[in-house]
């Protein structure tokens, strides 16, 4: 990490990559081919001890050769690659072994000098799945498994990873079935041999194999074929009934319908329904992977929440896989990425996600709204550290800074809310372009215009903010530049475009179905917009927000409520509480805490009831926000 930091500040300094080489003594990546194929055999059968066991064959020739670990992950914008789970790194030249050092200022680098006589190393390691989750996410379990190659290969340092050709196999476990963007080449038992692939896309390709598996035709007879790959805990889990496959049939079609072109020659979502192995939402060119509960299609009417997330990962095909922040597009895994553009990488994709979901029919149009409201809420009243410090631009710095660690006080520290905050931009934008066009215009022609070119290609087409405005002024000539800076940079709410929609946000005692659904979720209860509080169940506070009555009243997220009012604890005496002290105003609200072995009496001075977003029509203005989410 310091290494990494190190070197970001030396790029950004605008000394590029020679200076990070020579600082860290890692060749710079060029952009000339590897001579010879890089060959990589992975063994995944432990599933007991949770190993995968890795081969590689490194063309190479006699002289310093410098082996990298994947460290800059595309998707997680951050350089956390898992090198901490990389164990029994063994190299050899011709049935020798070679004695490898580790960079001092690089730990993902590994330098050995290659004998004479050699054309190549053999490479050995193994990648120890996490045990459990404080370990990282946990990826091999007795029914299935989620194979990154980033995790499973180390590659030669001086090559843009677009011109390192890659030839990789397999082992599953028997009776196994897997799903991938890659291509078969050939079967040798449980051995899956795949077409040879340029490193990068093998990188971009990740597997999902499984005991119990399920591939579903999501665009039956088309040209460019679009799967389900499902692997499951339970081979119950893998019904679907044929108005559940309807819908996610419908997201291929409505996707096409905005962009009107797409960037893959197939695509496979890969999907795992488990509570064992580590969810996951993952972007990739002509995949993805996602994860859920194992009851996402036989609870289908719990699961309101989750259902953007295959809307969500299936647009980055185009926002963020093909088409990329230049500041973002880096020549290999092993330099410094920079995220100024995750506000329309995250932002656009958090936006068309939830769109897409509606016009799919995966989210009813109210379920939409209700969810719509919780993230206009959070900008409204939610995130105190938007007024007081912090901006959306700013946070695009937290997948290096933060790389999703729990937080103390996320409200008012921030935390990726380029995502939401982008999202309600977008949503914004939106309403402006029908407002300047007298709704002629809106945010499809935009989605189009920026990523609807060059119908079947991937390779990455970079973007910079000017190019963002251009597109915009092509659409409809407005300020831009100074529009998206001044919600970018500044301090001010960016809740405009429900209003533009037609809608505005308010707040009453009653929950929607999808703020009922959260709280069921991680069985707690959410009293952000009235207390100021939200805890997990049992009593253990998960947040405070920062300024609010239970701030003010000396309340923290490290603390329990162990009684309300002298009534043990539970989420229905604390809502109990908070409205009896809406009906008598001289009645606070008495909690009775313990802050590591101490106990405490703290009261808060509330008396507005319980307070919970939904969005209102607002009459005489039209409907804009039913236009959005409607089928095209
Ligand atoms: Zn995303």
């Amino acid at each position: 990490m310091k290494a990494s930091r190190l070197a970001s500040a030396i790029l950004a300094t605008g000394l590029g990559l020679g200076s990070f080489a020579a600082l860290a003594d890692v060749p710079a990546p060029q952009d000339v081919p590897l001579n010879g194929t890089l060959k990589i055999d992975v063994d995944a059968t432990d599933l007991a001890r949770r190993v995968f066991r890795v081969h590689e064959v490194v063309p190479a020739q006699a002289g310093p050769l410098t082996l990298l670990y994947p460290q800059w992950l595309p998707g997680n914008h951050a350089p956390n690659g898992p090198i901490d789970k990389m164990a029994g790194l063994k190299v050899t030249a011709n049935g020798k072994t070679l004695k490898w050092t580790r960079d001092p200022l690089n730990v993902y680098a590994f330098h050995v000098d290659v004998p004479e006589g050699a054309s190549s190393v053999e490479v050995e390691f193994q990648y120890l799945s996490p045990q459990d989750t404080r370990q990282g996410r946990v990826v091999m379990t007795q029914e299935m498994l989620n194979l990154q190659w980033n995790a499973v290969t180390i590659y030669p340092a001086g090559y843009f990873a677009s011109r390192i050709q890659a030839e990789a196999s397999v082992k599953f476990p028997a009776g196994w079935q897997y799903g991938s963007a890659l291509e078969l080449a050939s079967r040798d038992g449980n051995t899956v041999h795949f077409k040879p692939i340029k490193y990068d896309d093998l990188v971009d390709s990740p597997i999902y194999a499984g005991k119990y598996f399920k591939r579903v035709d999501l665009d039956p007879g088309a040209k460019t074929p679009v799967f389900l790959n499902i692997v499951a805990d339970d081979p119950k889990y893998l019904e679907i009934k044929p108005e559940q496959l309807k819908v996610h049939q419908n997201l291929v079609q409505q996707m096409y319908k905005m962009y009107g072109a797409h960037h893959y020659d197939h695509y496979d979502f890969l999907f795992s329904l488990s509570d064992k192995m580590s969810g996951n939402g993952l972007e990739h060119h002509r995949s993805s992977e996602n994860g859920m509960s194992p009851s996402y299609f036989t609870e289908w009417d719990k699961g309101v929440l989750g259902r953007d997330l295959l809307p969500h990962e299936f647009n980055h095909s185009w926002d963020g896989k093909y088409r990329r922040g230049a500041d973002l597009a880096t020549p290999n895994f092993n330099v410094p990425m920079q995220d100024s553009l995750l506000w329309v990488y995250e932002g656009q994709t958090q936006f068309w996600g939830n769109v897409m979901a509606a016009r799919s029919g995966l989210w009813k149009e109210d379920e939409a709204r209700d969810m719509l409201a919780m993230v206009a809420a959070n900008y409204d009243k939610g995130r105190p550290g938007l007024q007081q410090w912090r901006n959306i631009q700013d946070t695009t710095n937290d997948p290096i800074i933060a790389q999703r660690r729990p937080l103390p006080y996320r409200n008012y520290q921030m935390s990726e809310d380029y995502y939401s905050g982008g999202q309600m931009i977008w949503l914004e934008v939106d309403g402006k372009l029908r407002e300047l066009s007298g709704n002629k215009r809106s945010i499809d022609d935009f989605g189009k215009a920026f990523f609807g070119m060059e119908n079947g290609k991937w390779e990455v087409n970079t973007y910079t903010f000017e190019d963002v405005v251009k597109t915009l002024n092509t659409i409809q000539p407005y300020d831009w530049a100074p529009y998206l800076r001044e919600r970018l940079d500044g301090h001010g709410p960016i809740t405009g475009g429900i209003e533009a929609s037609g809608w505005k946000l308010v707040y009453n005692d009653k929950p929607s179905a999808a703020a009922k659904s959260a709280e069921a979720r991680f069985g707690g209860a959410n009293l952000t917009y009235s207390l100021g509080v939200s805890m997990a169940k049992g009593g253990d506070i998960s947040d405070v927000l920062w300024d609010g009555p239970a701030f003010k009243a000396g309340l923290s997220p490290g603390m329990k409520i162990i009684a309300v009012n002298g009534k043990e604890f539970s989420n229905d005496a604390m809502k109990d509480a908070v409205t009896a002290s809406a009906k008598d105003k001289n009645q606070p609200i008495e909690l009775l805490v313990k802050n590591f072995d101490q106990y405490q009496t703290l009261r808060i001075d509330y008396h507005d009831g319980l307070k919970y977003p939904h969005l209102e029509r607002i009459t005489g203005k039209p409907d804009r926000l039913a236009d959005l989410l409607k089928a095209r």
